[in-house]
């Protein structure tokens, strides 16, 4: 590779920038719709079909349950598992989980697609892998194994007493005289619990885009994330051998359809792909797990590993790469493009960087080495830019490479920077593509707006089928109580729904006044990482401090201060502004809330990583004072 040093630019490029500035910018704007989220419908009423568990063979009958507990933790996800591993280790044991499936598991309980599968490294990925010493088969697992590592994790930490299966809270309510919540659920339950730890799952919520005539369709349907086996035949690991002699129509193209997509290809009569963006696909390479090397590892490896990993992803200092993939080195492109000129606070969220203003980059605390003129701020954004350009070139090439019709091969390539949206790695879904029994129908951007009796319509023409598939994703952007599926009263019966009207509004994401003793996970004004698991890893391991501590203290009451809400919510205003001009640049989709990005910044995760949010959290916790919490014994 060859540099301009003096502009700290690359002189071999193969491609024309400027081109591909006015080709982004082309494509995000035909995506740019003023309905934004409201171009999907809530899966609810004559909908609810769609979120119909299909894993259970029988319900659950019992009788409701009025009882007390100390914490009530809704959700047995991976946050509600990880919550009550880390209450267990402090030594608060009268817990209870509330979970609507059949099983532990939470998105992985739901998300059975053949392929479905995790492409954060496994001994990156799995959180607790010490403590339960489990070997993953591969470097990348697969959704039958993370399932059984859920049923693992729940044995270990004696889960499976506390938890109420096939349950869903309705509401929870607080009351200032017993100082406690009750918990409503579909059960008729009424649980009363001094605490409540909402982890409810930041894609919980099946969505549907409201297309013309979705309810006509006289063929099969669901959605990707109810996979109907029945229907499908095979398991996720494949081999749908129902769907032999089946017509079949897929909608959407993001990372579940990657992955479900080349399975599909393999058995269907026929497969149509209806694509409105493409993804990015990158190599997965996935390989055996060596065991001699996992246990050899000294105690501590893996939070090493998990740190080392996010560390990369968010430009954050290190000496190695341990991972060493497609994640890592996409951001080591974008940071190797900084050269080691640059200093590591620069480094930090670079793809964020590429639009940022010198003004902000002054107020960020860049003001010395924007002065030392070592590189300019025009410098540090081109040269981002120039190495973001150079990986995606290097995916469009692969469409090229991979797909044999020239035209299904430019439809495949995407034409936004990397990180607008997940991006995926997969070595059998381009390949699909060239099999005669597959479809790909390039909808430019528009997507599917039509569904007949028989099909799906586009552009006039009539694709028939026997099963339209639904890849279209999860809620995001919705008020949070629609997403949870229940509403939370606290003090004075004020509604979370009323009182984020106007915005989020938390301390450290997890406390917000006038909810006392409710404790919320997920990225909202929080940490966040790819590898998901290790957010709620630190909150739950914050959680338990916290509940230590009120126990050691004899405090009974526990509610954010104003003071110390505002503050961080001013903090993530601030920080929101490190990644705002970037995703405005975006092509549309939930990562950028449909392209309607800073309608309110403090709806924003802590901007500045998960890393430096990590650090932070621990902080304060080593102060000991549980200092912006409002006490009360
Ligand atoms: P996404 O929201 O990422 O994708 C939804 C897809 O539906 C997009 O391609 C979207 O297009 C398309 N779509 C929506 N409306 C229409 C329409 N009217 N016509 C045609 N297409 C339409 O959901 P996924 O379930 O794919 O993924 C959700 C997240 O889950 C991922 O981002 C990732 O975080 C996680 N995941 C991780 C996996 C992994 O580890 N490999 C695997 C699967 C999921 P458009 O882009 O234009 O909006």
């Amino acid at each position: 590779m060859e540099f301009d040093k003096k502009h700290n630019q690359r002189t071999d490029m193969s491609f024309d920038p400027d081109f591909l500035e006015n080709k982004y910018k082309t494509e995000r704007d035909k995506r740019i719709r003023e309905d934004g989220n409201d171009q999907y419908i809530e899966v609810k009423g004559e909908f609810s079909y769609f979120v119909e568990d299909p894993y259970v063979d029988e319900e659950i009958k019992r009788e409701p349950v009025e009882d007390e507990v100390e914490v009530l933790i809704i959700g047995g996800g991976f946050g509600g598992m990880l919550a009550a591993a880390r209450l267990r280790e402090a030594g608060i044991d009268n817990f209870r989980i509330i979970e609507k499936a059949g099983d532990f598991g939470g998105t992985w309980y739901w998300n059975r697609y053949p392929g479905a599968s995790c492409d954060i490294e496994s001994y990156v990925y799995f959180p607790l892998l010490e403590e339960t010493g489990f070997i993953p088969k591969k470097k990348y697992t697969d959704a039958a194994e993370t399932l059984e590592y859920c049923r693992i994790l729940s044995k270990k930490f004696k889960l499976y007493k506390n938890v109420f299966f096939q349950t869903e809270v309705t509401s929870t309510k607080w009351n200032e005289e017993t100082k406690q919540w009750t918990v409503n659920t579909n059960k008729n339950d009424s649980i009363k619990a001094n605490y409540v730890v909402h982890s409810n799952g930041p894609l919980n919520r099946p969505k549907l885009p409201a297309i013309k005539g979705i309810n006509n369709f006289k063929g099969h349907t669901f959605h990707t994330s109810r996979w109907d086996y029945e229907y499908t035949g095979g398991t996720s690991y494949g081999n749908l051998t129902n769907l032999k002699g089946k017509k079949v129509a897929v909608i959407g193209t993001g990372a579940t359809a990657v992955q479900c997509v080349p399975h599909l290809g393999e058995t269907a009569e026929k497969l149509y792909v209806f694509q409105r963006t493409p993804s990015s696909i990158d190599e997965r390479n996935n390989k055996e797990t060596d065991s001699e090397w996992l246990t050899s590892q000294k105690p501590g490896w893996h939070n090493k590993r998990r740190n080392n990993f996010e560390s990369l992803l968010t430009g954050a200092p290190v000496k190695e790469d341990l991972v060493s993939d497609g994640w890592t080195e996409a951001f080591r492109l974008l940071f190797g493009s900084l050269r080691s000129k640059a200093p590591s606070k620069f480094r930090m969220l670079s793809w964020a960087l590429t639009s940022i203003t010198s003004q902000e980059m002054y107020k960020l605390g860049f003001k010395q080495y924007m002065t030392n003129k070592a590189m300019t701020h025009m410098d540090i954004r081109n040269a981002i830019q120039i190495a973001d350009y150079q990986k995606m070139e290097m995916v469009r090439a692969r469409a090229d490479e991979v797909v044999q019709d020239r035209a299904t091969a430019e439809s495949l390539k995407p034409y936004y920077n990397q990180f607008c949206k997940r991006p995926c790695f997969h070595d059998e879904y381009l390949q699909t593509f060239n099999k005669p029994n597959v479809t790909l129908v390039d909808t430019d951007g528009k997507g599917v707006n039509q569904i007949s009796e028989n099909g799906i319509m586009f552009e006039g023409k009539e694709y028939q089928v026997d099963c339209i598939i639904f890849a279209t994703g999860f809620e995001v952007g919705t008020d949070y109580s629609r997403r949870a599926g229940y509403q939370i009263y606290g003090v004075d019966g004020i509604s979370i729904s009323e009182k984020w009207q106007d915005g989020l509004s938390t301390f450290h994401g997890m406390h917000s006044k006038g909810f006392p003793n409710c404790f919320f996970f997920g990225p909202a004004q929080s940490g966040f990482t790819a590898t998901y698991t290790y957010s709620l890893d630190e909150q739950s391991v914050h959680l338990a401090y916290i509940l230590k501590s009120a126990r050691e203290q004899g405090i009974s009451r526990i509610e954010a201060s104003q003071e110390a809400e505002d503050k961080w919510v001013k903090t993530i205003i601030e920080k929101a502004r490190l990644t705002a001009d970037f995703q405005e640049k975006c092509t549309p989709g939930y990562y950028n809330n449909e392209g309607k990005i800073n309608q309110n910044p403090q709806n924003n995760f802590y901007g500045a990583g998960p890393i430096e949010f990590f650090a932070l959290l621990k902080k304060w916790r080593s102060k000991g004072s549980l200092d912006g919490l409002t006490l009360k014994s």
